[in-house]
């Protein structure tokens, strides 16, 4: 038995239902970093494998509200801090109702190697909550909010732990959150990024993610040899922060978008979708998709229901390149084969992990460029510690200037990416090199701050 499948089968004893998520984002690394524990002994005697895929720890507490009803309603909160070997923990939170331990911690390890890959100095974290904002009010999402913070402000600072936004916490919520955390503690500090503006929020945060999701894909094509986007039809899924600000970065450079979706349903527009219309719908009242056919007729909307259990509507159009920017395990092999018979040329993981193993390997195997999302949505992080960086110096920097960075990174990153595959043999495979890189990164400051 070889090494990489000693440890598999290793983690595989300690696999538990809720953790198999996480288990799938672990399995993927341990099979790319083979050649490097292959070349470096170093790295199974300093037993970095062992160490990394345990969290340094796991917060867990108990979240009392008042609804509007004024009666009492109790959630779970979570803060996976997992790795601080090159800074301070960084890491988004997550409201949504299938929050739970296991998909903390696949998002906690994801978000060491993205942290890692983007060069700057921030350890790996995750938090959130099975709190569902839809469908409450403002009033009570600053309530859970509020509650949230009593608890949370205890393990953060801007030297310990610096969370961000994720699904279903945009700079509303951070506000809220933000707010809490000063009546608490009276300190205005960078403790948390995604900030509104008003009170210390980087510009082109919001946007920083399905930018640079974009920034990563022009790089890797011209890398590729392949043909650049514009005038190319896209497809994107999702309809929340990352799917909309790639839509509008994708039209600004000529390419034509044609479809969307939310966990509802999915619209196929193929004039293009109407941006301004979306965020009416998404941004503004947080509404359905639906309502977008209503506005617009002669596009389509495809109701979940409506569709196979194993595929989705939103990949079955033809188009030159996918972006999923909606969840996890969204595109499946169902999907990818549609999109290979449609002829895509690349996919771009806006979201975190996407797509499913079986996707991934037909992408690869039919020669599809493939984007992985550690590298290809490490925009919003960069930008994250750049308002940490505005934040410790209380400057502020245009948006010229926010917006070249954001650029440089993604460039840098795609292109370490690239020479690390081709260091290690596997050249054209981003994820591999993604993988291998930021292991490398982390392993090293690990050994070299002991144990
Ligand atoms: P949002 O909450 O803003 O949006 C999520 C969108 O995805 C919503 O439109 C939601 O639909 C849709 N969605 C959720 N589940 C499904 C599903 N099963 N099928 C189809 N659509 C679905 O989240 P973000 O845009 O911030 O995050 C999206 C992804 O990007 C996540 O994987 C996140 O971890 C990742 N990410 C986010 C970053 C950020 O800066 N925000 C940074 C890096 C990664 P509905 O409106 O109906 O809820």
């Amino acid at each position: 038995m070889g090494l990489v499948e000693q440890e598999i089968k290793r983690f595989e004893k300690r696999q538990c239902e809720e953790d198999f998520i996480f288990y799938q984002a672990m399995e993927e690394v341990i099979h790319s970093i083979k050649p490097l524990l292959e070349s470096d002994d170093r790295y199974r005697r300093y037993a970095i494998l062992d160490r990394l895929i345990v969290p340094d720890r796991i917060i867990k507490f108990k979240v009392q509200w008042f609804n509007d009803k004024n009666e009492i309603e109790v959630n779970n909160g979570f803060r996976v801090q997992f790795n601080n070997a090159l800074g301070p923990y960084k890491g988004g939170l997550r409201f949504h109702p299938t929050v739970n331990e296991g998909v903390l911690k696949f998002l906690g390890f994801e978000q060491i190697f993205k942290n890692a890959l983007t060069g700057l100095n921030m350890g790996g974290a995750k938090g959130g909550s099975d709190f569902d904002p839809k469908g409450k009010s403002d009033f009570e999402v600053m309530k859970f909010c509020s509650a949230f913070m009593t608890e949370l402000h205890k393990y953060i600072g801007p030297r310990i732990d610096v969370p961000a936004g994720d699904i279903g916490v945009g700079s509303r919520e951070i506000g809220y959150l933000y707010g809490e955390y000063k009546k608490i503690t009276s300190r205005y500090e960078g403790v948390l990024t995604g900030k509104p503006y008003m009170f210390g929020g980087s510009l082109l945060r919001p946007e920083a993610t399905g930018y640079g999701v974009v920034y990563f894909t022009e790089a890797m094509l011209e890398l590729e040899g392949k043909e650049p986007l514009k005038d190319k039809v896209c497809c994107v899924s999702g309809a929340g922060n990352v799917a909309l600000h790639t839509i509008e970065k994708l039209q600004a450079i000529g390419a034509i978008v044609v479809t969307c979706s939310d966990s509802k349903g999915t619209i196929y527009d193929k004039r293009g979708v109407d941006l301004e219309l979306l965020k009416k719908i998404k941004e503004v009242k947080r509404g359905s998709l639906e309502e977008y056919a209503k506005y617009h007729p002669e596009s389509k909307y495809i109701p979940v229901s409506e569709y196979p259990e194993d595929g989705h509507a939103v990949w079955e159009f033809p188009c030159y390149g996918a972006f999923p920017c909606a969840t996890q395990n969204e595109l499946t092999d169902v999907d990818a084969t549609n999109l290979i018979e449609n002829g895509v040329v690349f996919v771009s993981e806006g979201a975190n992990m996407p797509c499913t193993p079986e996707a991934i390997d037909l992408f690869l195997s039919h020669g599809v460029c493939f984007a992985p999302a550690k590298a290809a949505n490490a925009g919003g992080v960069a930008v994250s510690e750049f308002e940490m960086s505005q934040n410790a110096s209380m400057s502020r920097w245009n948006y010229e200037k926010v917006d070249e960075m954001l650029k440089t990174t993604m460039r840098q990153i795609c292109k370490r990416v690239a020479l690390t595959a081709k260091e290690y043999g596997v050249e054209g495979n981003y994820i591999d090199g993604a993988n291998i890189a930021s292991f490398k990164r982390i392993a090293d400051a690990m050994i070299n701050e002991g144990i």
